[in-house]
């Protein structure tokens, strides 16, 4: 072994141990909450507070080494220098002071924001004068925006000169990114769209036992399984019709940014089949920019009361003669149950007026619910009442009103909803509902048309399944 290779071998242990000796107590010097905040920041990185003593560190390390290196090897610590190649990265940071900033870096500093950080914190830890703050804050624009800024979520930071702020920009959603830009003294505020890409979908499925776990099984996310159970809600009762070899069909879209999906769109485009009954839907924006599902012959889907208050129910209990458990003996049921958990979302069936609130006997916590002149509903046995639910107050059709409970008298948690028409009640599940609008004239033959294209796609993707489906039990 010649003595070059010796040489070469002690520097890099030597080179090591001084990196290690710097790196070792760096760590101890740093809380995490530094080690992550490092690791957001970019070529920034350097300039921290930390810097000095890194640095301070790392000649000590360099001392020790020297002395070892010097001892070991009985050579001038100066000379080996000559026998490694001189594009060691370490050498010339240790070797002289950090050179100051330079004057405009293009490099922007990330730095992600967690629960508990304060703007004026984050600004203090990037060193931008807090002047700057409320130049930026000036800008209505951004105030609303900042105001609100979520654990998680990314603030950039451009620098110019001495610190000075040049460009601040925060990804408020996929969707959309607030710009401040240095402007004189000020700054100047932009939200720039960023436009997604819209990808058609198709899923289909068959119901064996529940129409949440077949739109699960058919890869359907929630929104879009819950905007079909809102679709179809109007004609079939999710929580009483739904039976094993019910099968449904959806057109939807994916929304994508960069390649990547950013979430579920709307649906296009659905049918169900309920024991045996073909539902269409098609939605329609009419040229004035408003959007409705209806169905293929032009009534809306949408009705003024939706069948069921509680989704993913079930009847446990009908509406006529019954025996009551509680009273022991019969009587008359003068509602529909539906057993659900407690807390399950109870949702107005229509839009109207709350005419009471509050505990009601047997009934235990209980909304009353008026719908024009002639219809009321009945909402009981409920566990809490909705946010903002007042009497006196208007709610809208699918609202949440209450959840689900079993408050008064009742043997577990359900709801229990009465449908009462001129102060009469009346089954809910067979009541003849007011009918559906129909899509406005002028707007029927542009309807139709779209309509007969969207079908005709489902049917199209409904062939290339059922193909592929024989294929694979051909195999
Ligand atoms: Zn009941």
């Amino acid at each position: 072994m010649n003595r070059i290779t010796i040489a070469d071998l002690w520097l890099r242990f030597y080179l090591k141990f001084c990196l290690f000796f710097s790196d070792i107590f760096r760590v101890n010097e740093h809380s995490l909450y530094q080690m992550e905040y490092r690791k957001q920041a970019t070529t920034q990185d350097n300039n921290t507070r930390s810097l000095p003593l890194r640095l301070l560190l790392f000649l000590a390390g360099l001392v020790v080494a020297t002395t070892l290196f010097a001892v070991a090897l009985d050579i001038p610590a100066e000379r080996p220098g000559s026998a490694i190649p001189l594009e060691i990265p370490v050498r010339p940071m240790a070797a002289e002071p950090q050179p100051t900033r330079p004057s405009a870096n293009p490099e922007p500093l990330l730095v992600t924001i967690r629960s508990g950080d304060t703007l004026s914190g984050i600004f203090d830890k990037v060193g931008i004068n807090q002047r700057e703050l409320h130049r930026v804050l000036k800008q209505k624009k951004a105030r609303q925006t900042l105001r609100t800024i979520q654990p998680g979520k990314q603030l950039s930071f451009l620098l110019g000169k001495e610190n000075q702020l040049q460009t601040l920009s925060y990804a408020i959603d996929p969707t959309q990114t607030l710009e401040m830009h240095r402007d004189g003294d000020g700054f100047r505020a932009t939200i720039i769209q960023h436009p997604l890409e819209r990808r058609m979908r198709f899923a289909s499925g068959v119901i064996n036992s529940s129409l949440f776990l077949a739109a699960k099984k058919a890869g359907l996310s929630h929104k879009i399984t819950m905007e079909m159970a809102d679709i179809f809600g109007w004609d079939i009762d999710l929580a009483l019709d739904i039976r094993s070899g019910d099968q449904f069909s959806v057109l939807y879209e994916d929304l994508y940014r960069d390649g990547e999906k950013i979430r579920s769109g709307n649906i296009l485009a659905a049918e169900f089949t309920n024991r045996g009954k073909n539902y269409a839907a098609i939605r329609y924006t009419n040229p004035e920019g408003r959007s409705g599902y209806y169905s293929p012959d032009g009534m809306r889907m949408r009705k003024a009361f939706r069948r069921t208050p509680v989704e993913f129910s079930r009847i446990s209990s009908r509406f006529g003669k019954r025996y009551h458990p509680i009273l022991n003996r019969m009587r008359a049921h003068r509602g529909v149950d539906y057993a659900a958990p407690t807390g399950t979302p109870i949702r107005a069936t229509s839009s109207g007026k709350v005419v009471h609130k509050g505990r009601k006997g047997g009934y235990g916590k209980t909304i009353i619910l008026k719908h024009g002149k002639r219809y009321n509903t009945l909402y009981a046995h409920m566990s809490r009442y909705g946010k903002g639910i007042r009497a006196g107050k208007m709610v809208k059709q699918g609202q949440i009103i209450g959840y689900v409970g079993q408050s008064g008298s009742a043997t577990g948690p359900h709801l229990h909803y009465e449908f009462r028409i001129d102060g009469v009640h009346r089954n809910p599940l067979t009541v003849r509902l007011p009918k559906a609008l129909p899509i406005d004239k002028k707007y029927r033959d542009d309807f139709k048309a779209a309509a007969e294209k969207m079908l005709a796609r489902i049917e199209q993707h409904k062939g290339i399944l059922v193909a592929q489906l024989s294929r694979q039990k051909a195999e």
